[in-house]
């Protein structure tokens, strides 16, 4: 049995910092949309050309690509341990088709870990970021509001999706990256228990 997890949170929660440490830890694999998206762009593929258009402006690409990426990784590592998606689900949409390729495989989400960050930290970490990352979604602020207005009337509803199926865990994403690596550990070895 796989034991997968979903980190979510609005850009700037702390989810790429957080991932790599949780796959370190757990040996799970990274599923990140926007590493996926960001490598297709560095290659110039006809998929990274027309993301691009979406992500510069701070919206959603469509569901179509993303779910079609992430059911390839899937159905291409069928004897993983588990998968840390982090990213991934952002609309109804999306967490309606990853249910779909997970039963289809016997497998399951076992938890969403959320971060709870406040909107002016948000935009003071992206801003900040945006300075070294290279990432010209970072370095405008109307970007990054776009993309937190983007987070609230897309994907904000996806956590009330697993929460009907009471598995969301909220925890606070403020403070030293080591506390809230420890807060999130502490939520993954009860679920792992019970796993
Ligand atoms: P952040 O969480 O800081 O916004 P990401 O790297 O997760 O950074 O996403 C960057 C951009 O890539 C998003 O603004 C969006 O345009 C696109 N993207 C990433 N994942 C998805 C997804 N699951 N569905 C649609 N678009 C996505």
């Amino acid at each position: 049995m796989m034991f997968n997890l979903i980190l979510f949170g609005p850009p700037g929660s702390g989810k790429g910092t957080q991932s790599e440490k949780i796959i370190t830890k757990y040996g799970l694999r990274h599923l990140s949309t926007g590493d996926m998206l960001r490598a297709e762009i560095s290659e110039q593929s006809r998929l990274g050309m027309e993301a691009k258009k979406f992500m510069d402006k701070g919206q959603l690409v469509p569901d179509e690509v993303v779910i079609g990426m992430i059911g390839n990784v899937l159905n291409n590592n069928k004897n993983a341990k588990g998968f840390l998606f982090d990213g991934f689900p952002r609309t109804a949409a999306q967490a309606n088709a990853l249910d779909e390729l997970l039963n289809e495989n016997n497998q399951s989400i076992a938890v969403m870990l959320a971060l709870q960050v406040s909107e002016a930290e948000l935009v003071k970490r992206l801003l900040k970021r945006g300075e070294t990352s290279g990432r010209s979604d970072d370095n405008n602020e109307q970007v990054i509001l776009a993309r937190i207005k983007e987070y609230h009337n897309k994907t904000a509803a996806v956590a009330d999706y697993y929460q009907k199926h009471d598995k969301v865990v909220m925890v606070k994403g403020e403070g030293s990256v080591e506390d809230i690596f420890n807060a999130l550990c502490l939520e993954i070895d009860k679920k792992k228990e019970i796993f």
